[in-house]
C-alpha cells in the first residue's frame, strides 16, 4: 500500500515536471489537444492531469519531436507519463472499487476470463444437450435457438452487457464528476457537436494532422487507419446485432439470415473491419519504438485487441459452419468469448473509449468558454 502511495506520488512528479517544461517550451503546440489544455491552466491539480492524460491519444509525435526526450537529462517523456497517469485515473474512477485492483497489469486477468467464459459455456452446452441436439445439423430460422433456446443466450448477453453499461457509465460519470462543474459560459449542444466529431474521426490522433509516430521519427496513417477499421466494424458488428434484434421480435424473422441480408452483410463487414484493425493495431505495438512506451500496460491493449479479433473470428467461423455439426460448439464458443469480453469490459483497456469521449468534451467545453470554440 505504502507502495502504491510512493508509485503514484513518483508519477505525479514527473507529469507534473514534464507539463512544467512543455508549458515553457510550447513547441509541440500544434500536436493534440493536450498542449491548449494545459495552457488555459495556472495549476495542475490532480483531476487536471487526470483530464490532460485522458486527451492524449499516445500518438508520440510529441516524444519524437521533443529536444527535452531521453537521453537529455530533463528525459521529458510526455506519451510515456501520460499512458500512466491515464491508466491511474481508470483505477481511481472504477466501479465498483474493487476493479480498481483488477485494472493493474490486467492483460492475463483479461484473456483468464474470457478463457473461462467459454470453457464454461461450451462445458455447460455438453452437460446440458442431448449429443444429437449439440451436434446435429440444424437448419432454416430459429436453427440457433434449436441447439441453446433464446432466453439461454440473450439472458447471459444481455446479463454481460447491463453489467458492463452499468460499471462503465458509473466509472466514466465519476471521473466527470471529479473535474469539477464545467465552466460557466459554456454551450452544451456545440461542444457535444465538436467532441463528437473529434472522437469520430480521431483528429487528435497523429501529431497535428501530419500522422503519428509508430516506429520511429517518420510520420505514418496506419494507426488511424488500423483504429477507424476497428472501431467502425465494432459499431457494424453492434448495428448488425440490432437489426437481428427487431427483424425477430418486430417482424418475427428468426436467426440464422442468409448471406445477403442486412444483418449478415452488416456483421461480415464489421468482423472483416474488427480483424485487420485488431491485427494491424497489433503488429504496429510489435514494431513500435519502446522509448515512449509504458511496459506494464502493453498486456491490456494486447488482450483487448484478442478479445475482438477473437470475436470476429468466431462470428465468420459459425457462419461458415452454421448448417454443419459444428455449429452448436461453435455458438457456444461465440457466446462465451462475448460473455467474456463484456464481462471484463469495465476492467479493461477498452475504458479508454468513454474516458476520451468524456474528456473531449470537457475540453470542448473550455474551449466554448473562453470563446475559443474552433481550435484545438
Ligand atoms: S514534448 Fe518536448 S518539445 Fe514538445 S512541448 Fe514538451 S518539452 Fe517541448
Ligand atoms: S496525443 Fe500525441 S502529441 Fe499529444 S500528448 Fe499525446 S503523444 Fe503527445
Amino acid at each position: 500500500m505504502r507502495g502504491d502511495e510512493d508509485g503514484l506520488t513518483a508519477l505525479v512528479e514527473e507529469a507534473r515536471w514534464a507539463l512544467d517544461v512543455c508549458n515553457a517550451c510550447q513547441f509541440c503546440d500544434g500536436y493534440c489537444a493536450v498542449f491548449p489544455a494545459l495552457k488555459r491552466r495556472q495549476s495542475l491539480a490532480l483531476a487536471d492531469l487526470a483530464l490532460l492524460s485522458n486527451l492524449c491519444h499516445n500518438c508520440r509525435s510529441c516524444y519524437h519531436a521533443c529536444q527535452y526526450a531521453p537521453p537529455h537529462a530533463f528525459a521529458v517523456n510526455l506519451p510515456k507519463s501520460l499512458s500512466r497517469l491515464r491508466h491511474q485515473s481508470y483505477r481511481d474512477h472504477a466501479w465498483p472499487k474493487a476493479l480498481a485492483g483488477r485494472l493493474r497489469r490486467n492483460g492475463r486477468f483479461v484473456l483468464s476470463v474470457t478463457l473461462l467464459a467459454v470453457v464454461a459455456t461450451l462445458l455447460l452446452a455438453v452437460l446440458w444437450l442431448p449429443p444429437e441436439v449439440l451436434l446435429g445439423r440444424h437448419a432454416g430460422p430459429g436453427a440457433f435457438y434449436r441447439v441453446l433456446p433464446w432466453g439461454v443466450i440473450a439472458g447471459a448477453a444481455g446479463l454481460a452487457a447491463g453489467w458492463s453499461l452499468l460499471a462503465v457509465g458509473l466509472g466514466v460519470v465519476a471521473f466527470w464528476r471529479s473535474l469539477g462543474p464545467p465552466p460557466a459560459g459554456a454551450a452544451m449542444l456545440p461542444a457535444l457537436r465538436e467532441a463528437l466529431r473529434d472522437a469520430a474521426t480521431l483528429r487528435n490522433l497523429g501529431g497535428g494532422g501530419v500522422g503519428c509516430n509508430d516506429r520511429d521519427e517518420r510520420f505514418s496513417q496506419a494507426r488511424r487507419r488500423f483504429h477507424h477499421a476497428m472501431a467502425y466494424g465494432f459499431a457494424l458488428c453492434f448495428a448488425s446485432t440490432m437489426v437481428a434484434t427487431a427483424y425477430d421480435h418486430l417482424l418475427g424473422w428468426p436467426a440464422p439470415y442468409p448471406v445477403l441480408s442486412a444483418p449478415v452483410l452488416l456483421g461480415c463487414l464489421g468482423g472483416a473491419g474488427l480483424m485487420v484493425g485488431t491485427a494491424g493495431l497489433a503488429l504496429l505495438q510489435r514494431r513500435a519504438h519502446p522509448g515512449p512506451v509504458a511496459p506494464e500496460l502493453i498486456g491490456a491493449d494486447r488482450a483487448l485487441l484478442a478479445q475482438l479479433f477473437l470475436t470476429a473470428a468466431s462470428g465468420f467461423c459459425l457462419l461458415a459452419a452454421r448448417e454443419t455439426p459444428a455449429m452448436g460448439p461453435l455458438l457456444a464458443i461465440h457466446l462465451g468469448i462475448v460473455l467474456g469480453f463484456f464481462i471484463t469490459l469495465p476492467c479493461g483497456k477498452f475504458l479508454h473509449a468513454p474516458f476520451r469521449a468524456a474528456a473531449l468534451l470537457r475540453a470542448a467545453l473550455e474551449r466554448q468558454a473562453s470563446g475559443n470554440g474552433r481550435s484545438r
